[in-house]
């Protein structure tokens, strides 16, 4: 939904699509307008008391000029504008009291950060109707119910799904195509409520399993999911069909599809999911759907995660002792670091395990403090510490039942010198990653990435 142009390939999507199926759509902010809006709170919140509406006015202007290009009737543009300058006045009469008081909740974050979707959503439907589509714009906070956790709410299924088809079964039948705020909902006392950033994606999640759809499309700005990084591997294909779980262990690792929790709802129905490309919708893009309809090919694609440190907690001493593993995790969640990755040898004299860079000399610290009694004892050698490793993901639902593919991976590794320092298989069964050095990570990635099964892949198509 970033711009003009993606207005107008969208509404040639949904002009096609409507032909055959019953459409809704669900829309995001403008690009950057969720960041502009929360900059105005908390700009307001530091006690300044001017940016808010410099943001309104750039805001306005930007939703009138949309509504100039995509917008052709004049009393549409009038109620438009209208509604866009409601909008952004309830913009800032939260930023002034934001800005009065000096304090920021997460429920009026909410309220803020969801105008992004109810100024578009109006815009979105109004460009449709110029096309000759019947459109209507619907707010989620009457279709999404969630629990109040304000930034990252969770849907309340039930309620949500009886909402949503009282309210947008009878517009579909009609004839109408929904057009739905994303990244909104709201608690069962009608307060505004957000799905956590990025998260109109988990809204059509919500609503296509709540309508029990046939499929549920994500249009993004790319072909599919890839095989690997394009920017690493030239030859990188986009995968026609994947598995549920294989999606979760790529997003998982960075490849920045979505977060796994986005298409539970789907995977629960046993919904398809669609990946495909708003500029080049005639691209098949890629399928993604229960594991025994998606194709076994071993190994369908390799990402790397970077920026991460290994740390090593290590020594004699930890042999058989009960609770060491359990004190070291505690240790770790204090500083409310995600571990990636975790690997311990039998010989129980080591554990180590992956976290992002960042945190790394606070997690150490924390675990000498933690482990403090064993240091001072030689129990425990130490917490090492090792910078720059990147994790190797190499996903694939055959890759844990095909008999030999961890040593071809091993052994593509090999021949290009690299050496691995630790590896674990994903606990979904169709992941093997491994920790090789930053300045290897490449490298891993071209050696592993000719192992991709070549069917049901196609060339990304130039646009
Ligand atoms: N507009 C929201 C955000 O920027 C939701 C989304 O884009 O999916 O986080
Ligand atoms: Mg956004």
């Amino acid at each position: 939904m970033g711009s003009p142009a993606a207005v107008e390939a969208v509404a040639r999507i949904v002009g096609h699509a409507r032909t055959e199926h019953q459409v809704a759509i669900i829309v995001s902010a403008m690009s950057g307008v969720t960041d502009a809006l929360l900059r105005g709170a908390h700009t307001a919140a530091a006690g300044d008391g001017s940016t808010f509406g410099i943001i309104a006015g750039e805001l306005i202007a930007r939703h009138g000029a949309a509504a100039a290009e995509l917008v052709g009737d004049a009393d549409e543009c009038r109620a438009l504008h209208a509604a866009t300058e409601r909008l952004l006045t309830e913009f800032q009469t939260l930023c002034h009291g934001i800005h009065v008081l000096g304090e920021l909740t997460p429920r009026a974050l909410d309220t803020i950060g969801a105008l992004g979707e109810r100024l578009n959503a109006p815009l979105v439907a109004a460009a449709l109707r110029t096309k000759g589509i019947k459109a209507q714009a619907i707010d989620a906070a009457t279709l999404i119910r969630t629990d109040d956790r304000f930034g990252d709410a969770t849907p309340l299924m039930a309620e949500t799904e009886a909402q949503v088809n009282a309210e947008l079964r009878p517009l579909l039948e009609q004839g109408y195509v929904p057009v739905i705020t994303g990244f909104l909902g709201a608690t069962a006392n009608g307060i505004t409520t957000t799905l956590g950033r990025g998260g109109s994606d988990y809204s059509a999640a919500v609503i296509g399993a709540s309508l029990n759809a046939d499929t549920v499309i994500f249009y993004k700005e790319v072909d599919g999911v890839l095989t690997t990084d394009p920017r690493v591997v030239p030859e990188a294909r986009v995968l026609r069909r994947l598995a549920y779980d294989e999606i979760s262990e790529l997003a998982y690792f960075g490849a920045k599809v979505l977060h796994p929790k986005t298409i539970q709802p789907l995977v629960e129905k046993n919904i398809p999911v669609h990946f495909k490309n708003t500029f080049n919708p005639e691209h098949p893009g890629t399928v993604v759907m229960p594991r025994g309809e998606a194709g076994a090919g071993a190994i369908k694609a390799v990402t790397a995660i970077r920026n991460l440190t290994m740390l090593t907690v290590a020594g004699r001493g930890m042999l058989g002792v009960p609770g060491i593993a359990a004190r070291t995790f505690t240790a770790v969640a204090r500083i409310h670091a995600s571990v990636l990755m975790i690997s311990q040898a039998s010989s129980e004299q080591s554990i180590c395990f992956v976290i992002p860079s960042k945190l790394a000399n606070d997690v150490k610290q924390s675990l000498e403090r933690e482990l403090a009694n064993e240091l001072a004892r030689r129990d425990i050698d130490g917490v090492f510490l090792q910078d720059q490793a990147v994790i190797i993901s190499v996903v694939g639902a055959g890759i844990r039942t095909t008999p030999g593919i961890a040593g071809r991976i091993f052994a593509a590794l090999g021949d290009v010198g690299i050496n691995i320092h630790a590896i674990a298989l994903g606990s979904s069964e169709c992941s093997i990653s491994l920790v090789v050095d930053a300045n290897d990570a490449d490298t891993a990635v071209r050696a592993i990435h000719p192992l991709t099964a070549r069917v049901e892949t196609t060339t990304p198509q130039l646009v």
